[in-house]
């Protein structure tokens, strides 16, 4: 099935024309990447489909339903503030700079979501945090505020955030590019074991290692352009 599908999608920031008639299609459980140099657009589009940005023409839709706007009678309308994080909360995001609370434990960063957005009591919010801090390998961790740990832990602590809101898809934007190469590999070890449970990613990078590691799909974006499309190896082996 199609978890995520965008048709003929156009944003301009301004004058600059950013993505421009990009068309993308992510099946349940697949793991694309998106590469491309930067400026490419890459991160815009992640932004998009997330509904931080609104797109300006051309649709976006995740599991169906249409991204940032609601059909009303025979124009689309921009989704009010509560329609949009009610969608936000759906995708998961993980950013280059793990964007965590600097005044919240690593528990309290994840535990915020599933307590302020879907509501859960603080015990169960919190149980689910320890737990999702444990899988990404951070027992002990739990009452570190970001500044006690590494990058390399904030990032994993970033994953868990995102895993706490059970996505139905994961946007990952460049995930290990603010991290040296040891603390990289961490972070790819976490993003590949996510990548082997049925998780459907979509995730911006430069990582060509992790990408022909884990990719089903590659998706090489040049000036707010698709130029190429295909398994890893077509795509990183073309002339
Ligand atoms: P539709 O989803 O309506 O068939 P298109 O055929 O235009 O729309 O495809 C939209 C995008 O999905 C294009 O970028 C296309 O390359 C890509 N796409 C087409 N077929 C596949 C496929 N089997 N797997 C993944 N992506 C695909
Ligand atoms: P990539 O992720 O591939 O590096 P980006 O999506 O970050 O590309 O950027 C694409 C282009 O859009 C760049 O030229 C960038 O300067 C521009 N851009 C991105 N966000 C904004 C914004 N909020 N305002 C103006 N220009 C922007």
């Amino acid at each position: 099935a199609v978890k995520m599908r965008s048709r003929h999608v156009f944003k301009s920031f301004g004058a600059t024309q950013v993505l421009k008639d990009v068309s993308v299609r992510v099946h349940d459980g697949e793991i694309v990447a998106l590469i491309g140099p930067s400026g490419a657009g890459k991160s815009t589009f992640l932004r998009c489909v997330n509904n931080l940005e609104l797109i300006d023409s051309g649709y976006i839709e995740v599991d169906g339903e249409l991204i940032g706007y609601r059909k009303a009678d025979d124009h689309l309308q921009p989704l009010g503030d509560r329609e949009a994080s009610r969608q936000r909360a759906r995708i998961g995001m993980v950013f280059q700079h793990f964007n965590l609370f600097r005044h919240m434990t690593a528990t309290q960063n994840v535990a915020y979501g599933p307590r302020q957005v879907l509501g859960m009591n603080r015990a169960a919010a919190e149980r689910r945090a320890v737990e999702l801090l444990g899988r990404m390998g951070l027992a002990g961790r739990e009452h570190h505020y970001p500044r006690q740990l590494s990058g390399g832990q904030q990032q994993r602590v970033a994953i868990a955030r995102a895993l706490a809101m059970d996505p139905s898809m994961i946007l990952l934007d460049e995930p290990t590019s603010a991290l040296d190469p040891e603390l990289r590999v961490e972070v790819a070890t976490v993003i590949r074991d996510l990548a082997r449970q049925e998780c459907t990613m979509l995730m911006a990078t430069h990582d060509i290692p992790l990408v022909e590691d884990i990719a089903d799909r590659i998706i090489f974006m040049v000036d707010g352009t698709i130029v190429e499309e295909g398994p890893a190896e077509q795509v990183l082996n073309a002339p």
